[in-house]
């Protein structure tokens, strides 16, 4: 499509196998120091399986690197069994209980293979938090067990990244009118600079109105110069860039895998070996990236980037000012930036009305809608139609002065207005993009969910188009399964009730399954759950669905006070909603306090970092979480001894991409809640069940607030996916006292 200017960035790494090749090497990338050891690094004939298992086994480095490391006989199975698979390119399913050890059981065999073969392997996780604890523990532990140099780099997204260009450009615009929280926020900025290695935004913690200037300084393809900017050399993005492309082991997120998917893998350093950590979130991710969405807010900011303030501030009346009557060689786009400004004038009411007009379709009460057929009489959809017309209109309009402004970019000398003006095609690119994403909203498919979504109120209503696809695993299949020769999926949460059907069909590992290409694991937790655990479910609780929310908060808050008082605080409740959550926190809060525990709760009290720092810092404390708080928190030992679940985790089944899948199931004959919503609640509840127990000493109770668990066919799937914990069942008052005592036996 002409109207999708996107920046094509030559292909930097034509051989996947020879990773340290000079011929393959990206042109941006500059010589590493490990140049010279590569040839050494790699032992032609070493068995990786019998190598990676040496490291791990009696004989163990680690013993005396790490204390209290002990040989475990599931770390050293799923070591062999990820050898197994990168040697004899073959996909794997492993799933490795908590506590297995798994981040260094794949880690140490990739980065053996990766040296033998001298090749790179890439590994994604789901979090931004696990690449650091990869890269904070167990890259050391890597680097001291291996004992010969090995390369291993984090690499993540490109707008993770200060684009220095862009932040040298908002400080020549700070002055006497700059607001104060502004300017500290800029000196903020400069200070970090001094100090940053990486130059990614995770070092710093973003608020206020350090959050709002981000977006406009942060590294992007459409607005960079490459080696036409000045601080091309010391580029943080560049050089981390160039990191991954000499790296044995890349680690780097699921978002980005599927981002370089679609870019025809211009984003990532070309691979052939993948590991997946926190594999469960595969279907998820890759449903989002592989899809297309469009927000109101964004395309906003990127009009007000162009042009704003009534025609007075925004990169084209910058340009044009600079330009007028000047001798520059791109003083001849002159006129293309004044037609320029009058169509960015022009598309401003457009977009607004085909965002209005799209949010008007959804039903007062929901946030979401999926478009169909039906709506194609709709007064708002016609509305829609004819704005979205008009807009393309105009795209096609600016898509000329925009070829003007940009050959004027290319042949201009002056490197500053040089950047100004890619800034102005690259946001022009950018708007256009999504735009043209925008007036396709029409376009249905039975393989894809167009939709629209609504949240937020006055200034802060955001309204998004999205476009997925329904089923992901015909995609999985061809572009991963069958492109690269491996692909490790694991994580503690795959099976159901120890099988791994639902993933291999959500996944599309049939195909490789069948063609023998495809092994599993399971290997058990080193954590005895049936000891260390114990699963309370009150059968006296009512039933909170046919509760109204005060109700239900009424009930709940009374019941978690007790709770909190016979496990001396140490408590976390899970919640399904935030809206139950809040009307719980506003019940129990003051009877809480006036036990003498502290009480933080997500939303309320901070967010999910915030929260989960104070609790930590209070050893009797009560936290309240929901969606995020199911996995990923680690409060091991006594910071947390009683976990309330107060709901089984199904996702209602409103979601436009959820219902569309669900009825697709019904129609080839398939029970949605068997095949879709039971699975995936399960391995919610896993990883919420999964937060109590994190080492081996740990003891605590769970208790689950609703009796489906025990009273219901699907309930049992539940209970057996939980390594043999067998439920404690019985009326609210005694599991109070079972609580009490098997807390006391731990005391
Ligand atoms: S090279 Fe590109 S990303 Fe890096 S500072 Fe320059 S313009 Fe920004």
């Amino acid at each position: 499509n002409q109207l999708v200017f996107s920046a094509v960035q030559s292909d930097p790494d034509k051989n996947p196998t020879r990773k340290k090749a000079r011929d393959d090497r990206d042109e941006n990338d500059e010589k590493s120091d490990e140049d010279s050891d590569w040839q050494s690094n790699s032992r032609p004939g070493e068995n990786i399986g019998a190598s990676s298992t040496s490291l791990l086994g009696e004989q163990t480095p680690l013993k005396d690197i790490l204390p209290g490391f002990e040989v475990r006989a599931g770390q050293i199975d799923m070591v062999q069994a990820v050898a197994t698979a990168l040697e004899e390119s073959r996909h794997l399913i492993v799933e490795a209980g908590t506590g297995t050890g798994k981040s260094l059981a794949y880690l140490i065999p990739a980065a053996l293979y990766a040296l033998k073969e001298d090749t790179r392997v890439v590994v994604s996780t789901h979090t931004i938090s696990l690449q650091d604890q990869i890269r904070d523990r167990d890259f050391p532990t890597l680097r001291t067990v291996l004992e010969r140099p090995v390369s291993l780099r984090i690499f993540k997204g490109r707008t993770h990244y200060v684009c220095m260009r862009k932040l040298n450009q908002e400080l020549v615009g700070v002055g006497f009118g700059t607001p104060a929280d502004e300017l500290v926020a800029y000196m903020g900025f400069l200070v970090w600079l001094t100090q940053t290695p990486e130059g990614n935004r995770e070092e710093l913690s973003l608020q206020g109105s350090a959050a709002e200037i981000w977006p406009r300084i942060q590294s992007e393809s459409e607005t960079c110069i490459g080696k036409r900017c000045p601080f091309f050399r010391p580029c943080y993005y560049f050089r981390a860039r160039a990191a991954a492309y000499e790296a044995d082991v890349v680690v780097t997120n699921h978002s980005l895998v599927f981002s370089d998917m679609k870019a025809d893998h211009r984003v990532l350093p070309r691979y052939d070996k993948l590991i997946f950590d926190e594999a469960h979130h595969v279907e998820e991710e890759a449903t989002k990236h592989l899809g297309e969405e469009v927000h109101l807010l964004q395309c906003l900011a990127l009009l007000g980037r162009l042009v704003r303030d009534h025609g007075r501030h925004g990169v084209l009346p910058e340009l044009a000012a600079r330009l007028d009557g000047s001798a520059a060689r791109a003083a001849s786009a002159l006129s293309a930036i004044h037609r320029l400004m009058e169509g960015i004038v022009e598309l401003r009411p457009l977009v607004e009305r085909s965002f209005v007009a799209l949010s008007r379709l959804i039903p007062r009460g929901q946030a979401e809608l999926r478009l169909t057929d039906e709506l194609a009489q709709n007064a708002q959809w016609l509305e829609f139609e004819n704005s979205a017309q008009e807009m393309e209109q105009v795209l096609l309009k600016l898509e000329d002065a925009r070829s003007v402004v940009e050959d004027a970019a290319e042949r201009e000398t002056e490197e500053d207005l040089t950047g100004r003006l890619f800034d102005a095609t690259g946001f022009l690119s950018e708007l256009s993009t999504r735009l043209m994403t925008l007036c396709r909203a029409g376009e249905l498919s039975e393989s894809w969910v167009n939709w629209v979504e609504v949240s937020g109120n006055g200034d802060k209503r955001q309204v998004s188009l999205h476009r997925n696809p329904i089923d992901v695993s015909r995609i999985l299949e061809e572009r991963l399964f069958d492109a690269k020769s491996t692909v490790i999926l694991t994580s503690a949460t795959l099976s159901m009730e120890g099988k791994f059907d639902y993933v291999k069909h959500q996944l599309g590992l049939r195909a490789a399954e069948q063609a023998g290409k495809l092994a599993s694991l399971s290997v058990a937790s080193p954590f005895r759950f049936e000891r260390q655990a114990l699963l309370c479910v009150p059968n006296d609780v009512p039933e909170l669905a046919k509760m109204t929310t005060e109700e239900s908060a009424a009930w709940l808050g009374e019941s978690i006070y007790q709770l909190a008082r016979a496990s001396r605080g140490r408590l976390m409740a899970l919640f399904t909603s935030h809206a139950m959550l809040r009307a719980t926190a506003q019940v129990v809060r003051d009877p809480l306090k006036s036990l003498g525990f502290e009480f933080f709760a997500q939303g309320l009290d901070g967010n999910r970092t915030a929260v989960l720092e104070s609790y930590r810092s209070h050893p009797d404390a009560v936290l309240f979480g929901a969606q995020s708080f199911w996995e990923g928190i680690d409060l091991p030992g006594d910071q947390l001894t009683t976990l309330v679940i107060v709901r089984l985790p199904f996702t209602p089944p409103t979601h436009p991409v959820t219902a569309a899948r669900h009825q697709r199931l019904e129609a080839a004959g398939k029970s949605a809640f068997w095949h879709a919503s039971l699975p995936e609640a399960v391995v919610r509840f896993r990883q919420g069940f999964g937060r109590l127990i994190r080492t081996v000493n740990d003891r605590g109770v769970v208790v689950v607030f609703d009796k489906r668990l025990v009273s219901t066919r699907y309930g049992a799937s539940f209970v057996r996916s939980l390594a043999g914990v067998k439920p404690f069942v019985g009326p609210e008052q005694k599991v109070i006292e079972r609580v009490q005592e098997f807390l006391n036996e731990t005391r």
